[in-house]
Formats: structure tokens, C-alpha cells, sequence
């Protein structure tokens, strides 16, 4: 589709929200952020056209706390694990609590779990890191869950892992910030790519050109609120409705309707997560 054909068809769509509902597939409502007006945050969702939200978990405390308030609000679903930044909140009791944890059904996901060598810049401990992912990767493994993968500045060795520990799993890279290379790899493995509020910064030269070659059945749309708020919100505190603006800049860039984002987006988070059914 030229251009102009693509300009001419989203102006075919006025209307700012989707008839179809859209998924936050990644965010932190269990955060101190949002201690003062989590309903109303929640309602906000809703009337933006959120109707799902996944919250994840990133130390043992947190992945308590997003699995009670996924018991406490409808609209709200669990991940849960032990962050590479959180790596000394682990222990050999960690999984058999995550495992317990994960009995409840709105439990979807094991995450957020993975790599961040961006604030880790020891050796040592980023193989703990990667110790203690694979051990995460086996837990999905054995409950049968998909993974939320956190990769920061570990391109290289967060795809190693998924290639040669996690090729039976399902999961997706969230806030995909790595080259078109590593997600073409990422998407023969059949695993997801998660985008956000960076997709809409005007330095995001990377993350464009790769949701622009992706295809509509590897994207999920996501906040990581509190964190990354999205033109027209960046530096505010993100939340859940913010979320249709990554859509919106999704939409643009692929040269897509409103519409068909939320559809197959909302669709591939219903695969994955297949207990988040609207
Ligand atoms: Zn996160």
C-alpha cells in the first residue's frame, strides 16, 4: 500500500477508540504508584477500551501482591517471578513458592524473568542471572505456562538461552528493544515481541523499522506503567489506557486501522495467555 492509500484509510477511522477491546499485556499495578487511585485507574482502562490487564510480578513480595489483586478486580490477570534485577530474592524455596502461587487460574504467565545487564555490570552475577532464568524456564516448563522475558542490554545471550533452553515454550520478549536481526530469530522460535510506550519517542529509530517487518501474529501491545508513558503522557506515570496510544502508533507505522490493531493484538494475547479470554 502506497502512502497515500495509507494516510487515506486511517482517515477513514475518526473515532479514537477500537470496538474491539484492547489488552495492556505488561504493567505494574501492584507499584506504590498506584496505591491512591488503583480502581480508578482500572475504570480508566476500561472506559479507554482496556478491558484486560496483566500485571507481573518482579521479587517474591510483588508476584504475591499481582496475583491478590487479580483475585480482587476482574479485569486484572497475573505473571509471576523473580526479575534479573531482583536476583538475590532468590532462593531454593523461590519456584515452590511461585509454584504455589500459580495455582490460582488467574495466574497466566511466569515473568517478568531474564537478563539486565544494563544495571548489572558484573560478570559473575549476570551468570547468576542466567542460572536463575533457566531455572524459571524449567518452572514454566513444568506448569505449563507461557514466559514474560525482561532483556536489557543481553540481546545476545537472552536469545542463546531461548534457543537452547526454551525452544518447547511460549513467551514473548517484552519491551522489544533489540535489533531486526535478533527478532527475526525471536520469531522462528515463535515467540512474541512486546512494544510500548518507546515505539511513540522521536529517538526510536530501531523499534519502528522492526514492528514495521513484523508479522500481525508476533506483536502484543503493552504499558510497563508506572514506567515508559507514551507521547503524549512521556514522563508522566504510565497506566493501562495509555496503552491504545502504542496502538495508535502501531497502527500509523504499519499503516493499519485502529481497528485491525486491537484485533489481532488482542488476539495474540489471548493465545499466549490463554486464560485471559474477554
Ligand atoms: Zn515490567
Amino acid at each position: 500500500m502506497s502512502n497515500a492509500q495509507c494516510v487515506m484509510r486511517n482517515e477513514l477511522v475518526p473515532c479514537p477508540l477500537s470496538l474491539v477491546p484492547f489488552i495492556d499485556t505488561h504493567c505494574h499495578l501492584e507499584d506504590e504508584n498506584f496505591s491512591a487511585d488503583r480502581a480508578e485507574v482500572i475504570a480508566r482502562a476500561k472506559s479507554a477500551g482496556v478491558e484486560r490487564i496483566i500485571n507481573f510480578g518482579s521479587t517474591l513480595r510483588s508476584s504475591v501482591a499481582v496475583a491478590e489483586l487479580a483475585k480482587n478486580f476482574s479485569e486484572l490477570y497475573a505473571g509471576i517471578g523473580i526479575h534479573p534485577e531482583e536476583i538475590d530474592d532468590f532462593d531454593e524455596n523461590t519456584c515452590t513458592r511461585l509454584a504455589e502461587l500459580a495455582s490460582d487460574e488467574k495466574v497466566v504467565a511466569i515473568g517478568e524473568i531474564g537478563l539486565d545487564y544494563h544495571w548489572e555490570k558484573d560478570s559473575e552475577r549476570r551468570l547468576i542471572q542466567q542460572k536463575i532464568f533457566v531455572e524459571q524456564l524449567d518452572l514454566a516448563r513444568q506448569l505449563h505456562l507461557p514466559v514474560c522475558v525482561h532483556d536489557r542490554d543481553a540481546h545476545g545471550d537472552t536469545l542463546r538461552i531461548l534457543q537452547t533452553e526454551a525452544r518447547d515454550l511460549h513467551g514473548v520478549l517484552h519491551c522489544y528493544s533489540g535489533s531486526l536481526e535478533t527478532a527475526r530469530e525471536v520469531w522462528k522460535l515463535g515467540w512474541l515481541i512486546g512494544v510500548d510506550g518507546p515505539l511513540t519517542f522521536k529517538n526510536s529509530a530501531k523499534v519502528p523499522e522492526v514492528v514495521k517487518a513484523a508479522p500481525r501474529d508476533m506483536l502484543l501491545i503493552e504499558t510497563d506503567a508506572p514506567y515508559l508513558a507514551p507521547v503524549p503522557y512521556r514522563g508522566k506515570r504510565n497506566e493501562p489506557a495509555y496503552v491504545v496510544e502504542v496502538a495508535k502508533k502501531l497502527a500509523e507505522v504499519r499503516c493499519e486501522t485502529l481497528e485491525e490493531v486491537a484485533a489481532y493484538t488482542t488476539a495474540n494475547a489471548q493465545r499466549l495467555y490463554c486464560s485471559v479470554r474477554s
